[in-house]
C-alpha cells in the first residue's frame, strides 16, 4: 500500500512514517501543503492522510483542489478543537477523518478499510506453488503449515509473491519493502532473504526462493531438477 502522509508536526508525522512502514507501507511524507499538493497530484497512492492545519496550504484547500483532479481516499486529521471542521472536510471530499490524538491502530483500520473500498478487484491471497498468502490476515503457510513472520519478513514475501516470477535486485526491494528514503543497504536486505528463506523454504522439501547471482532475487516454483 502506498501511502502520502501530510502532517507538519513532526512527532506525529514520524510516528505514522515509522508505523505505517512498519505494516509494509510505502510512505511518503509532506511537511506543508503545497509539498503535499505537489505530491498528491503528482504521484497516485492508494491513500492520503491529510493534516487539517498546514502552513503553507491549509487540508481543505488541498483536498479540494486535489478533488478536481483525483479520487484518491483521504483520510483528514482534525484537532479536537476543530471538530467543527470534519463536516467542511467530508464536504470538501474527504472519505473519512480521525480527531487528534488517534491510536495508530483505528488509523490502520480505516486506512485498510478505504483501500478496501477502492479496489475490490485486487487478490487477498497470493500463491506461489504450495505457499499461501493471505494479505488481509497477514498470514502465511505451506502446505496447511503456518509460517510465523516478522511484520518486515511478511513485507518482504508479499513484495517478493506480487512480482513472482520476477527478478527483483536488491534495490528495488529495498525501495518497495524499507522505502525510497531507506539508505539502501544491501546487507540488509541479504540478511532479510536469509531470514526469510529459513522461514518459508527451509523446513520444507522444495525451495521456492531463488538467488540469481548477480542480479537478485526471485519467488517462483521450479520444476524438480
Ligand atoms: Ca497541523
Amino acid at each position: 500500500m502506498k501511502v502520502l502522509v501530510v502532517e507538519d508536526e513532526l512527532k506525529i508525522a514520524d510516528y505514522l512514517y515509522k508505523g505505517l512502514t512498519e505494516q509494509g507501507c510505502s510512505v511518503d511524507l509532506a511537511h506543508d501543503g503545497l509539498d503535499g499538493q505537489h505530491l498528491a497530484l503528482e504521484v497516485d497512492y492508494d491513500v492520503i492522510v491529510l493534516d487539517q492545519m498546514l502552513p503553507g496550504l491549509d487540508g481543505l484547500a488541498l483536498l479540494k483542489s486535489l478533488r478536481t483532479a483525483k479520487d484518491t481516499p483521504v483520510i483528514m486529521l482534525t484537532a479536537r478543537d476543530r471538530i467543527e471542521d470534519r463536516v467542511k472536510g467530508l464536504r470538501a471530499g474527504a472519505d473519512d477523518y480521525l480527531v487528534k490524538p488517534f491510536s495508530f491502530m483505528e488509523l490502520l483500520a480505516r486506512l485498510q478499510a478505504l483501500t478496501r473500498r477502492g479496489r475490490k478487484q485486487e487478490a487477498t491471497e497470493l500463491h506461489v506453488g504450495d505457499l499461501v498468502i493471505d494479505l488481509l490476515a497477514r498470514k502465511a503457510s505451506r502446505n496447511d503449515r503456518r509460517i510465523d513472520l516478522t511484520a518486515k519478513e511478511f513485507a518482504l514475501l508479499s513484495v517478493l509473491a506480487r512480482h513472482q516470477g520476477q527478478i527483483l535486485s536488491k534495490t528495488a526491494i529495498a525501495e518497495m519493502v524499507w522505502d525510497v528514503n531507506f539508505d539502501t543497504n544491501a546487507n540488509v536486505v541479504e540478511v532479510a532473504i536469509k531470514r526469510l528463506r529459513a522461514k518459508i523454504d527451509a523446513p520444507f522439501k522444495t525451495g521456492l526462493l531463488h538467488t540469481v547471482r548477480g542480479m537478485g532475487y526471485v519467488l517462483e516454483e521450479r520444476p524438480a531438477p
